[in-house]
C-alpha cells in the first residue's frame, strides 16, 4: 500500500547537477518517489567531466559567507532550509579566507552518495531528448542542456529560449555620485528614465585607452564567436576606432550636463533595472573584460568611482528561458503547470542561486503531488529575491543575474549602506523562520 501511495507521488527530474540534486533531495525528504535522470557519464557536455552528480563545472568558490553580502545570506538560508548541496559544501570545506570553497571531489561525491542511499530516489543515467507527455516534471538541464532537449525546450517555450548571454554589468543606485551622474533621456524624450555618466574628451580617451588595454577572458573552444552584430563586446567597438564607442553606446547627443550648460563629448549610459530603482546596468557594455579589470575601468567613468558591481559583465554559452513570460513564481510554466524549470535554466546564475531555484521548485513539486498549498518565499529573504528577478517583467531584455542586495525590497532611513544590510539580513532570517515552518 505504501509502495502504491509512493507511485503516485512519482517525481521526474531531469539533469543532476546542483538544482536538480537539491530538487530530489527536497522532494525525496517530503515522501515523493523521484526519478532523477543524468545524462553522464554516457553523455558528457563540454564543460562536464566527471560521473558524479553535483559536478562543479568551472570555481571551486561559493563566494562570501558574509551575511551584508547577496550569496552569504543566500547560503546561510539554504543552511536553515536543510539543503543538501550547502550540508555537502560544509563538510567538504577548504581554507578560503571568508569564502566558502570546497574540495570539488569529496563535495561531489557527498551529494550522490547522500542520493544513492535515499529508498526514494531512483537514479538513471539517460540522455533525455523530449519533454515528457504526462506526469510531474522538474527541467533541471542547466546552462549546457544537451542540444536535443534545448530544442524540445524550444518548441515547448515557444522559442523563448536563449543560448548566449551578452550581458552589461550592473551598479547599485546608491553607489552612483549623483553630484556628477544625471538623470534625463536623450533630447528629453522619456523623462528621467536614464542616468547619464558625462565625460569630457580627455576622460573619453583615457577610458578608450584602458578599454583597449584591459585584460579579457578568453573563450572557451565551445563558446565559439558570438554572432549578434547587436551584443558586441565594448573593446571589440573600441578596437574598430577610438572614436567608434563615443558614435556608438556612448554617443552624447541630445543630452546636456546640467553642471555645465553643455553637451558632454562623450556619456554612459545607466538604465533602471528593476521597479525599486535600487539597480542600474550600464547600456550597451557587454564584455569579456574580467571582473577585475571591469571594476578597475569602468570606475574610471565619472560619477562611478565608488560604483559597487552587483553583476559584472559577460559574453558566455548560456541556455535559459524568459522566465518573466514563461514561469509562474513557483517556478511552474504557465501553459503547463505539471512542469517546473530549476536552476539556471531559469535564468538566474551561479552555483547557489541554481540550489536555490532547485530548492524551491523540489519542495513545490513535492506539495503539489501530496496535496499540499504552494507557498511563496517572502520576497523579503534572498531565495524570495530570486524569484522577484525571475518574474521580473519590467526588465525589457531579460538577463541571468546573480543573488544580491538590489534584488531585496529596500529599507528607508538615513543609516549608512552597511547598517542598512546588516537589518535587510536580519529582516531576511526572521521572514524566513515564518516560511520554512509553513512548508516544513
Ligand atoms: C563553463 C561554465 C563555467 C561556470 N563557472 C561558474 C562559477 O565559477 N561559479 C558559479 O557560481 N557558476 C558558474 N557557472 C554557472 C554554473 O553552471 C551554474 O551556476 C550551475 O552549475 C548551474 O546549475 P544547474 O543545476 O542549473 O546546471 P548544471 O550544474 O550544469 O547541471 C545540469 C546537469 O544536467 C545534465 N544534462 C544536460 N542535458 C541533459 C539531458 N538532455 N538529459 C539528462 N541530463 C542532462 C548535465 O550533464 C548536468 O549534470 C558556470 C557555467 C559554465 C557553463
Amino acid at each position: 500500500m505504501q509502495r502504491r501511495n509512493m507511485r503516485e507521488r512519482q517525481l521526474l527530474i531531469i539533469g543532476g547537477g546542483l538544482a536538480g540534486c537539491e530538487a530530489a533531495w527536497q522532494a525525496a525528504c517530503r515522501g515523493v518517489a523521484v526519478t532523477l535522470c543524468e545524462m553522464k557519464p554516457k553523455r558528457f557536455s563540454a564543460a562536464h567531466c566527471s560521473p558524479l552528480l553535483g559536478e562543479l563545472v568551472c570555481s571551486n568558490s561559493f563566494k562570501s559567507e558574509a551575511l551584508e553580502t547577496g550569496p552569504g545570506l543566500l547560503k546561510e538560508e539554504l543552511r536553515r532550509l536543510g539543503s543538501l548541496i550547502i550540508q555537502a559544501a560544509d563538510q567538504s570545506r577548504v581554507p578560503a579566507g571568508s569564502a566558502l570553497a570546497v574540495d570539488r571531489e569529496v563535495f561531489a561525491r557527498l551529494i550522490t552518495e547522500a542520493l544513492e542511499k535515499r529508498p526514494e530516489i531512483e537514479i538513471t543515467r539517460e540522455e533525455v531528448t523530449s519533454i515528457p507527455e504526462q506526469g510531474m516534471v522538474i527541467i533541471a538541464t542547466g546552462p549546457l542542456t544537451s542540444d536535443a532537449f534545448a530544442q524540445a525546450i524550444m518548441e515547448l517555450t515557444r522559442r523563448l529560449l536563449a543560448f548566449y548571454d551578452a550581458i552589461s554589468p550592473i551598479v547599485a543606485a546608491d553607489s552612483i555620485d549623483f553630484a556628477i551622474a544625471f538623470k534625463g533621456s536623450r533630447y528629453g524624450k522619456g523623462g528621467a528614465d536614464y542616468v547619464n555618466c558625462p565625460m569630457n574628451r580627455e576622460e573619453y580617451y583615457r577610458f578608450v585607452k584602458a578599454v583597449r588595454e584591459g585584460q579579457k577572458v578568453p573563450l572557451h573552444a565551445f563558446e565559439g564567436a558570438v554572432p549578434f552584430e547587436g551584443c558586441l563586446p565594448i573593446e571589440d567597438l573600441a578596437e574598430r576606432g577610438a572614436d567608434t564607442l563615443a558614435f556608438g553606446p556612448m554617443k552624447p547627443v541630445g543630452l546636456i550636463d546640467p553642471r555645465t550648460g553643455e553637451q558632454p563629448f562623450a556619456v554612459v549610459q545607466l538604465r533602471q533595472e528593476n521597479r525599486e530603482g535600487t539597480l542600474y546596468n550600464i547600456v550597451g557594455f557587454q564584455t569579456k573584460l574580467t571582473y577585475t579589470e571591469q571594476e578597475r575601468i569602468f570606475r574610471l567613468i565619472p560619477g562611478l568611482e565608488r560604483a559597487e558591481f552587483v553583476r559584472h559583465g559577460s559574453l558566455h554559452r548560456n541556455t535559459f528561458i524568459d522566465a518573466p513570460r514563461l514561469l509562474r513564481g513557483t517556478l511552474q510554466l504557465k501553459a503547463d503547470p505539471r512542469i517546473f524549470f530549476a536552476g539556471q535554466l531559469t535564468g538566474i546564475e551561479g552555483y547557489m542561486e541554481s540550489t536555490a531555484m532547485g530548492f524551491l521548485a523540489g519542495v513545490n513539486a513535492a506539495r503539489l503531488l501530496t496535496g499540499q498549498e504552494i507557498i511563496l518565499p517572502p520576497r523579503t529573504t534572498a531565495v524570495g529575491a530570486l524569484v522577484g528577478h525571475i518574474t521580473n517583467r519590467f526588465a525589457r531584455d531579460y538577463q541571468p543575474m546573480n543573488v544580491n542586495f538590489g534584488l531585496l525590497p529596500p529599507l528607508g532611513g538615513r543609516e549608512g549602506r552597511m547598517e542598512k544590510r546588516q537589518h535587510m539580513a536580519d529582516r531576511a532570517l526572521r521572514d524566513l523562520t515564518a516560511w520554512k515552518e509553513a512548508i516544513a
